[in-house]
């Protein structure tokens, strides 16, 4: 008999792990506490960029530079509460230590190729849901509006060029040519090639379908609140429902994990980091390719009918307390870059707020954990989630496979 996986967490993670198990013939149950059609959490509202570009982790010297400058500056996108200090200092020292040259240049390689695999997986998975996941491979621009910002650009497209990415330098003339009815007023662009985008929730909507037609069991309104342990091993999750029993356990609860993580006795290192998005009607934005402003930290992705924009990185943020000051902030960076884009008012918008579940490297943490053998963890991806969904299923399927996965596994361990 096949052994029995269950998934806790039905985010994008989660679903991409019950995906490739199921694949590999597992028996596979998904505990999931909120309902089968909601559609608020952090795999929903985000932009849905599959980002190769995206090699650098967030734990990096400049990032502290610059993050740390940002923090102290209540109207920017990067932001620590004042009174969740205290809390979080732990995770601001490892940031703090994994943030050094000899790091970055350790997980550059494994970031890419796990970012480049995960795309090939959706082209796949695109053609097994006949194109319904919005799936495109447009590229995205990477806007600097100053000069300098461009420079900074361009060196990590020297980085990009030595890892067989495929860029291309764009000047406002160019750019024009790409997007005839957007106003950029920008300095210049890197168009990476292979990145591409998903629509998130038409994604997910045919996912969790997909599974179930295919045998995967879903316990929606299910709240997962520890372990039963025997003898060093999980033998149940405890949940709203009474006790589930499995042979091994995936932790795929975002930034919830730790939490549950915790009622075992494992440290999961993993904060949550709130970021805002909304979406605005085609024809107040006729953006076509997806673009990020590098320096206003927005990304402003086009989906059939909408634009959507995304920013944001309150650390410790919860749902529940939007600062309108900051979205105002972010909406005014936003707009000197694309003047022609319509005035808005952060206090007229549907606003919807998710929390990334972000690691002090910048790394996810993926692989079975030390405490117990038949618990692993999926989780972490901060800014990355949705474009490194495919390859963390796939890499949780072969873990539970007992085979070998080809990337640097001691990066993504516990
Ligand atoms: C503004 C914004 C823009 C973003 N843009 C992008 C992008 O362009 N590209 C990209 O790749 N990523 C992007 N992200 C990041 C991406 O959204 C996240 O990395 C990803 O959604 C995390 O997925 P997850 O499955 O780990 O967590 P979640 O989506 O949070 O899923 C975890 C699930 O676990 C469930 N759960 C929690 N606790 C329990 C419990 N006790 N019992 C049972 N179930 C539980 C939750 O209900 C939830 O459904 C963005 C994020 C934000 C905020």
């Amino acid at each position: 008999m096949s052994k029995k996986i269950i998934v806790i967490g039905a985010g994008v993670i989660g679903l991409h792990c019950a995906y490739y198990l199921n694949q590999a013939g597992f028996g596979v149950e998904v505990i999931e506490a909120a309902s089968e059609s909601s559609e608020e959490g952090c795999s929903y509202g985000n932009c849905g960029l599959l980002v190769p570009s995206h090699f650098v982790p967030l734990a990096s010297p400049e990032m502290l530079r610059s993050g740390l400058k940002m923090m102290l500056d209540r109207t920017s996108p990067v932001y620590l509460p004042p009174g969740k200090n205290i809390s979080s200092l732990p995770w601001f020292l490892k940031f703090i230590k994994a943030a050094n040259k000899k790091a970055v240049a350790r997980a550059i390689p494994t970031l890419y190729k796990l970012n480049d695999e995960s795309r090939k997986l959706y082209e796949e998975l695109n053609t097994v849901n006949n194109n319904e996941s919005g799936f495109t491979n447009k590229g995205l621009l990477m806007a600097a509006t100053t000069e300098k910002g461009l420079e900074e650009e361009l060196a990590l497209a020297g980085i990009a060029k030595d890892l067989g990415i495929k860029t291309q330098l764009l000047d406002q003339q160019q750019l024009k040519t790409i997007e005839p009815d957007v106003d950029l007023r920008v300095a210049g662009a890197v168009l990476y090639k292979s990145d591409g985008n998903v629509s998130p929730e038409g994604y997910l909507r045919w996912l969790k379908s997909y599974l179930k037609q295919s045998g995967v069991a879903f316990r929606y309104d299910t709240f997962v609140s520890g372990f039963q342990l025997e003898k060093g091993k999980i033998i149940a999750v405890e949940t709203s429902s009474g006790k589930l029993k499995a042979d091994e356990f995936v932790l795929a609860a975002g930034s919830y994990s730790p939490k549950i993580a915790a009622s075992a006795g494992v440290k999961v290192p993993v904060i949550a980091g709130k970021g805002y998005s909304f979406d605005l009607a085609k024809d107040k934005l006729k953006l076509q390719t997806p673009l990020i402003l590098t320096e206003a930290k927005v990304a402003l992705t086009p989906f059939n009918n909408t634009v959507r924009l995304g920013s944001g990185m309150e650390f410790n943020g919860t749902i529940g307390d939007i600062s309108y000051n900051r979205v105002q902030a972010i909406i005014n960076r936003t707009q000197k870059a694309l003047p022609n884009m319509e005035k808005l008012d952060a206090k007229k918008l549907d606003i919807w707020e998710g929390l990334r579940p972000v690691t002090p490297t910048g790394i996810p943490v993926i692989g079975r954990t030390n405490k117990y053998n038949n618990l692993l963890v999926a989780t972490g991806h901060a800014m990355m989630g949705v474009s490194l969904g495919p390859i963390t299923g796939k890499i949780i399927s072969q873990l539970v496979a007992g085979e070998k996965p080809g990337f640097d596994m001691e990066l993504m361990k516990l």
